[in-house]
């Protein structure tokens, strides 16, 4: 099989890069190790930057997102009792994202895809990249019990933080944080208590009210990080959200049937550089944000934009700049992203070893971004994301 572009993985990043190609002219056969069921059902993020919407119109992917996506002009910061709105479109001069989930994202792009693009198989596991240094790199695969080659002008490592992709790329370097905690996150069948989603600062630990829909709430509680979901009974679960979430006016929580229970590490990780001669690297595969940020799949879509944008300029003018450029145009955004998470993240949760300085410390830094124009401008920025290139 031959292809000019081989995408390996169909999650966010390979479906949308495979979309872009397609879109400008560009072959490309995209490989999944799942099936169709598994990648349409796996819950995952729900904020959509700005630039992810626009993108995700620009590329003929919007109009379900458009219909049935929630705009959200702001989020609540809630510590100490107190409610804080920000407004991103008054601090940002417009700004605002969108509640989406990733599996909407990922079957409007599957059926784009089937419909009138290239192959996507499914069920096909990418085995290793060989000659990423060659003008001819390969994927090895195996689909059905048998192994095949893939033999492509470029590969493109979409496959997440637990891919094959990234081994390919020798000498890199990583940089990476584990967090003392992770997310125990929930689906329910009630409407959300509030209308935009509440990240609130406890000292018993973090919690987060986000949504689905408007009957299908997403709710996530800071948890020890070896925590087992179903220890923790529905009713524990509601307590201990009401108890995070707990205001001095007469705010309450609603309570539904639980639908789902998960429990999600936290990390920070980048791999640098993110391309090896013919070899690129998107998505997870080369960096993770812990969730507090809403960054991840805002990442994936940043870097398969800069390199479609990249490789039609080389097609358009035979020039490789922006293509050598890919990797270092991609980290900076990245970086920024991985500040950005790292601060909501250290700014909301309690460690393990936190001390009461500290918790003052939070409380202040709350106080000083719910006071100043300024620092609640910078928090608005980052939430509704960064250029993309
Ligand atoms: C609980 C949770 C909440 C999150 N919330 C948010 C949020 O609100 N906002 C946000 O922006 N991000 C969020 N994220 C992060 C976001 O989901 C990821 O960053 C995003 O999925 C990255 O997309 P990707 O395409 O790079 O990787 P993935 O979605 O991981 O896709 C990789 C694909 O590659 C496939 N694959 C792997 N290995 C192989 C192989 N060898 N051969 C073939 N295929 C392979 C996998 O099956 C998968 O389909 C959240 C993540 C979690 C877990």
């Amino acid at each position: 099989m031959r292809t000019t572009v081989g995408i390996i993985g169909a999650g966010p990043a390979g479906l949308l890069l495979a979309r872009l190609l397609h879109n400008a002219g560009i072959d490309s056969v995209v490989l999944e190790s799942r099936d169709r069921a598994y990648v349409e059902r796996r819950q995952r993020a729900g904020i959509l930057e700005q630039g992810t919407v626009d993108v995700l119109r620009g590329a003929g992917a919007g109009e379900r997102m458009d219909r049935e996506g929630l705009r959200h002009d702001g989020i609540e910061l809630r510590f100490d009792r107190r409610r804080h709105r920000v407004d991103f479109p008054a601090l940002t001069g417009g700004r605002s994202v969108m509640v989406y989930a990733q599996t909407e994202v990922c079957k409007d792009l599957i059926a784009l895809q089937l419909e009138e693009g290239g192959p996507l198989l499914f069920e096909t596991e990418a085995l290793a990249v060989e000659g990423a240094d060659t003008d001819r790199p390969r994927v090895r695969f195996r689909r059905e019990g048998a192994e095949d080659v893939l033999e492509c002008d470029y590969v493109v490592g979409c496959d997440g933080f637990w891919g094959v992709a990234r081994s390919a790329v020798p000498d890199g370097r990583t940089f990476e944080r584990t967090y003392p905690f992770s997310w125990l996150g929930i689906l329910a069948d009630v409407a959300p208590s509030h209308d935009e989603l509440v990240y609130a600062r406890h000292d018993r630990g973090f919690a987060l009210l986000s949504m689905r829909s408007p009957s299908v709430s997403r709710l996530y509680l800071q948890v020890p990080a070896d925590t087992d979901a179903d220890s923790w009974s529905d009713e524990e679960i509601w307590d201990e959200l009401e108890r995070r979430f707990e205001t001095d006016d007469d705010w309450s929580l609603r309570r539904g049937p639980i639908t789902q229970k998960s429990v999600t590490p936290m990390r920070s990780y980048v791999h640098e550089p993110m391309r090896h001669g013919r070899l690129f690297l998107a998505g997870d595969a080369a960096h993770i944000v812990p969730p507090t940020g809403a960054k991840g799949l805002n990442l994936a879509v940043g870097d398969v934009v800069t390199f479609a944008r990249a490789l039609a300029h080389r097609t358009a003018t035979g020039s490789d700049d922006l293509l050598d450029a890919y990797s270092a145009t991609c980290l900076r955004r990245v970086w920024q992203a991985e500040r950005f998470s790292y601060d909501m993240t250290t700014l909301l949760h309690t460690a393990p070893d936190a001390t009461p300085f500290e918790g003052r410390l939070q409380l202040a830094r709350l106080d000083r971004i719910t006071s100043s124009r300024a620092a609640e401008t910078d928090l608005a920025e980052a939430y509704t994301g960064f250029p993309i290139g």
